[in-house]
């Protein structure tokens, strides 16, 4: 099965993608994890990539085609996979789409984890890390907490988790990959979760959706 995950930033996809992979033993294929990696190790094109990551950009197509592609085909498409990130715009998804077409004999799933976008930003900017133990906290929840509860270091916040990055992130979302979302609702191919709700509570739906349907 190819199950794709869908969601804004923040939307907490990737958390439901962990879940998934323990619970039915999928392979979890991040785009933004294969091109982490080779930014991390410095392989070749990690400074060109890295340009476009700094600036909450998407990599080009051809380049996150192929990275996608190869990984996918390294492990065998046979498999269970629970995908995220990708397709990131209509151009991905044509493609996907086209490459699926003479696939015959796997199953492939789209799940669109719903979220309202101000009660995502209000819990993305609230959310602050213990530079010690990395514990994390929640401003509003917490009361205005200055301090780890468990061990008494200070709480910062992560770049990527201010107000202006999380909001060029969504913006960027909502102009390239929202389209995608309309199209496969459209064509009646998507499974759409309210995403607004306790983690353990949208992962009982995904359970509910999943189970009887992966090999
Ligand atoms: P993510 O962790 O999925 O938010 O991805 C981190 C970054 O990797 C994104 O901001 C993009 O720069 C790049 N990236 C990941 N997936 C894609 C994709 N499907 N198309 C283009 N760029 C991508």
């Amino acid at each position: 099965m190819l199950l794709f995950i869908y969601g804004l930033p923040g939307s907490g996809k990737g958390t439901q993608s962990e879940l998934i992979k323990k619970e039915f033993n999928f392979i979890h294929l991040s785009t933004g994890d294969l091109i982490r990696d080779i930014i991390n190790n410095k392989r070749k094109g990690w400074e060109e990539l890295n340009g476009y990551v700094a600036n909450g950009q998407l990599v080009p197509d051809d380049i996150i085609n192929e990275l996608f592609f190869m990984s996918l085909n390294e492990k065998g498409i046979d498999k269970n996979y629970i995908i995220d990130g990708y397709p990131r715009n209509l151009n991905q998804l044509n493609l996907i789409i086209a490459k699926l077409k003479n696939l015959t004999g796997i199953e492939v799933m789209h799940l669109y984890i719903r979220c309202d976008e101000e009660k995502i930003i209000k819990r993305i900017t609230s959310r602050r890390i213990c530079e010690n133990c990395g514990a994390i906290f929640n401003i509003e929840l917490d009361k205005d907490i200055q301090n780890c509860k468990f061990c008494g270091a200070k709480l910062y916040q992560r770049v990527d988790d201010q107000y202006s990055v999380i909001k060029k992130r969504i913006d960027e979302y909502k102009i390239k990959t929202l389209p995608v979302i309309n199209r496969l609702k459209e064509e009646n191919l998507l499974i759409e979760i309210d995403g607004d709700r306790e983690v353990n509570n949208i992962f009982m739906d995904i359970i509910l959706i999943l189970k009887g349907k992966v090999k």
